[in-house]
Formats: C-alpha cells, sequence, structure tokens
C-alpha cells in the first residue's frame, strides 16, 4: 500500500514505504501438534523497521484508544532507534504487564484499531513492538524489582488474576505491606486458567508472579475469602482491601439436556488441557477422537474449539445464534480457529441436548435464526426461523455462555458489599466499594473483559488506596 506521497528518505513517510509485518506464526500442523504459544517475536531489525512506521502524531489516538494510555508514540521512537531497554522501561510506566497485554489484547479494537494510519496503509505494529522490547528486557533481567522504602500500611489483594496483580504491582512500589491470596494453589487467576497456553504461555505468568514476590509481595494460596477468610479478619488484620476476585461461574445453558453426561463447562475444559501441575485435580475430560460442539461466540468458546482440536478432537464445531459480524470474539483468534480446522455454524441456536443409547449427550437440536431489528446495545437481535429444527451429532459439548460473579457462601460477611442487579460489585470512581476501605475492580465489578480492563482497575484501586490512607 504506497502512498503517491512519499518524499525519498523523509522518516515521516516511512509508513509508506514499509509494508506492515506481525511476528511469525507457526504452520497450522507443527502448532495444533501442542499447546505452544503460535506466535514468536519479529527479529531486532524488524521491530526497529516496524516501529519506524509510526508517524507520530501530535496527539495520538493510538494512545486515547488504549485503556492503560500507553505512551505509545514514544516508546516506538525509542524502539526505532533500537533502544530497547529504555522503550521497554517506558511501556512498564503506565502498564504492569505489557508482556501479557500484548499478547492477549485484541489490539485491532484498541491502539492499532485507532492507528491514524488505518484506513490509508495497514495500522503499525504496536503490539508486537511492546512485545518485543518487553520480552527483550525480561529476558536480560533489566525490569528492576526495587520500590519506596515500606509506609507501614498494609494491603489485602483478593485474587491473583490481572487485577489483583497489577494492584499489588502499584501498592508494594509504592511501599505497602502486600498479601495476595489466592483461592487455586497456583497464582495467576484468569491469566493462567482461563487463557490457553498457545496464546499466552504460562511461564511468561510465573515470570512476572516472581517479579512481583522479588518485590515483596506475599502469596497466601489455597484461601477461598468468604469460605476460609471473613471480610471482618481482612478488615482487622489489613489497612485496605482489593477484591480482584473475578467472575467465574459459567451461565447456565438453559436447554433440557444440560445435565446429561457429557456435557460441561468452558473453565474446567481450559484449565484441565493447558495447565499441566500436579496441583490441577479436576475429573478428566477426554476430548480425543470425539466430535465437540461448543455453544457460545465469545472469545472463550474459540479458545475451547482450539484447546479441542489439540486435544486430538474429530470435529470441533462452534453454534453460534448470530452471525459472524455479530460475534463479539477477537477475529484474529477467529482467523487461527478457522486455520487451526474448526467449523463454525452461524445463526444457528441450540434449544435441546439429547442423550444417546448409553446416556450420554449425542446431539444438539438446534433451530436456524435470521437477524431482526437493532436491540439498545446496537446488535441485531437474533429471531428463530419457525420449522427449521435440525440436528448436530456430539459427544461432548462444551458451554462458553460467558461467565457470572460466584456468590459468596450464605452467612458470609461479604454480604455486606452493595451489588447491582447483574451481581457485580458496585463502586464509586476510586474503585472503593460501599464498605470503606474495601476497593474491587476486573470482571467482578464490570462482568467479562479485557485483562487491560482488570489491569487498568488494578492500577486505579492502587491510587485510590494510596489517597484513602493519606500516603503522599
Ligand atoms: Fe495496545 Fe493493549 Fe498494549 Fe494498550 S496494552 S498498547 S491496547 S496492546
Amino acid at each position: 500500500m504506497l502512498s503517491p506521497n512519499t518524499p525519498a528518505g523523509n522518516p515521516k513517510y516511512a509508513w509508506s514505504a514499509i509494508a506492515r509485518e506481525t511476528p511469525p506464526k507457526r504452520s497450522v500442523e507443527e502448532r495444533i501438534g501442542d499447546f505452544g504459544e503460535i506466535y514468536s517475536n519479529l527479529d531486532e531489525a524488524k521491530v526497529r523497521e516496524q516501529a519506524s512506521r509510526c508517524i507520530q502524531c501530535p496527539e495520538p489516538t493510538c494512545a486515547q484508544a488504549c485503556p492503560l494510555c500507553n505512551r505509545i508514540p514514544e516508546w516506538l521512537a525509542l524502539a526505532a532507534q533500537g533502544l530497547f531497554l529504555e522503550a521497554s522501561e517506558l511501556s512498564r510506566a503506565t502498564s504492569n504487564m505489557p508482556e501479557i497485554c500484548s499478547r492477549v489484547c485484541p489490539q485491532e479494537k484498541l491502539c492499532e484499531g485507532s492507528c491514524l494510519l488505518a484506513g490509508k496503509a495497514d495500522p503499525v505494529a504496536i503490539g508486537a513492538v511492546e512485545r518485543f522490547v518487553n520480552d527483550f528486557a525480561l529476558a536480560r533481567d533489566a525490569v528492576g524489582a526495587a520500590c519506596e522504602p515500606p509506609n507501614g500500611f498494609r494491603v489485602a489483594v483478593i485474587g491473583s488474576g490481572p487485577g489483583g496483580m497489577a494492584c499489588a504491582d502499584e501498592l508494594v512500589q509504592l511501599g505497602f505491606d502486600v498479601t495476595v491470596f489466592e483461592a487455586q494453589l497456583i497464582p495467576g487467576g484468569l491469566l493462567v486458567n482461563g487463557i490457553p497456553a498457545f496464546k499466552l504461555d504460562k511461564g511468561i505468568v510465573e515470570r512476572r508472579i516472581e517479579l512481583l514476590v522479588r518485590r515483596g509481595v506475599k502469596f497466601q494460596l489455597g484461601v477461598r475469602v468468604g469460605w476460609d477468610v471473613s471480610l471482618a479478619h481482612l478488615r482487622r488484620d489489613y489497612d485496605a482491601v482489593f477484591l480482584g476476585i473475578g467472575a467465574q461461574r459459567s451461565k447456565p445453558l438453559g436447554i433440557p439436556g444440560a445435565e446429561l453426561p457429557g456435557v460441561m463447562d468452558a473453565l474446567p475444559f481450559l484449565i484441565q488441557k493447558n495447565v499441566v501441575s500436579p496441583l490441577v485435580d479436576l475429573p478428566p475430560i477426554d476430548a480425543a477422537g470425539k466430535r465437540v460442539v461448543v455453544l457460545g461466540g465469545g472469545d472463550t468458546a474459540m479458545d475451547c474449539l482450539r484447546t479441542a482440536i489439540r486435544s486430538g478432537a474429530r470435529e470441533a464445531v462452534c453454534l453460534y445464534r448470530r452471525d459472524l459480524a455479530n460475534m463479539p470474539g477477537n477475529r484474529k483468534e477467529y482467523a487461527n480457529a478457522l486455520e487451526e480446522g474448526a467449523r463454525f455454524d452461524f445463526l444457528t441456536n441450540p434449544i435441546e441436548l439429547k442423550a444417546g443409547a448409553d446416556g450420554a449427550v449425542a446431539e444438539v437440536r438446534c433451530v436456524r435464526m435470521e437477524l431482526g431489528e437493532a436491540d439498545a446495545s446496537g446488535r441485531r437481535k437474533p429471531r428463530a426461523v419457525k420449522g427449521s429444527e435440525f440436528s448436530v451429532p456430539a459427544d461432548v459439548v462444551l458451554a462458553a455462555y460467558g461467565f457470572e460473579p460466584v456468590p459468596f457462601p450464605p452467612g458470609s460477611d461479604f454480604a455486606a458489599l452493595a451489588t447491582d442487579e447483574w451481581g457485580g460489585l458496585k463502586i464509586d470512581a476510586s474503585q472503593m466499594t460501599s464498605v470503606p476501605g474495601v476497593f474491587a475492580g476486573g470482571d467482578s465489578t464490570r462482568g467479562p473483559s479485557l485483562v487491560v480492563h482488570a489491569v487498568r482497575d488494578g492500577r486505579k484501586a492502587a491510587q485510590g488506596i494510596r489517597r484513602y490512607l493519606h500516603v503522599a
């Protein structure tokens, strides 16, 4: 895509002479044989070249579209000069896990989707440069663990997903004494359990957690708040609390047959296949040689399809009631799923799950849908086409209709926290809940959302806690 307007030698027009390049992707044959990441990094020369495509807008729309307001043009300029450590340092000033966000953000909807070049040419490969410079710095142990001197305040962070990690990281660097409580035996929350290893290697999350430990964050694993620890206990022992507890209960399928053997939730399937650890103790789910049908059209559905393929499934079919244009899932991951052999049946709504002779699920009864008028969210509402019922054969059915908060146990004093009609925790502008000194963020307040949104919430809550405790 060359501009007619390309004064030779003027770096401002590098974008028109240099084509966008994205990180190399492993071949389909190779990548479906394991759970390793499918992308690798560009080489140094290519990173410099790609970063040089940035036209250095005075009011960068990419930074405005980044939930963390990352200083993108500034670190692109440093990367273009080969100053990778300096670029990484600047990117870390606004992000607690740039090497993770660069791997899992849907850049086409965020920074790259708002790059001024998009439309004229292909956008700058922002995610690829962010990933490279931060992997470069981490591989050289050039990410310092220094923190402010202790300020005497103790904070409990509940949940070690992206929101909890970001909040803990901000606070420990400000001199707070931070303890993270995690219900699972492996820290990382959604980053470990919800995102498959072929999108985010578990070692990258472990490396981030090790850095938190080096900075002084303490982890207490296998502690379920509300069950093992009360809110009163936390408020007595800590000066403030941050809740980053996510929304991990699968939304019910709500159709007959949902309890049949062979029908299961997406999350246990993803955890079992992607987290190889003796600490994961889940009943085995065998997908090898089976017809796996995934219900839903979001990122979790695509993760399930691709995980099923890597687990040897004979077929991996997605049933989604709207069309592709209205499907919420990330387009890059959709393309990857198609390449790997997944099949998508759009405008298809499951209405019943039927058992075979052995009593386990054997078919998904479906009805064809058509799209009607747009609803309040702007998406066109699907409606059933009369007399269009048909069946899709299935040995395993995975429910990926989204997630909602896990309720606290009956009688728990966490019930004192105000929630909305969806069950999400209510918060004010500083992320403080209805209970003074108790803050919250991430999916437990906003519903299932992006990693980068949870990081933003965690950072904002850390500032709220700092102000609440009058720390300068
Ligand atoms: Fe883009 Fe996400 Fe990185 Fe922001 S955090 S610059 S949106 S990839």
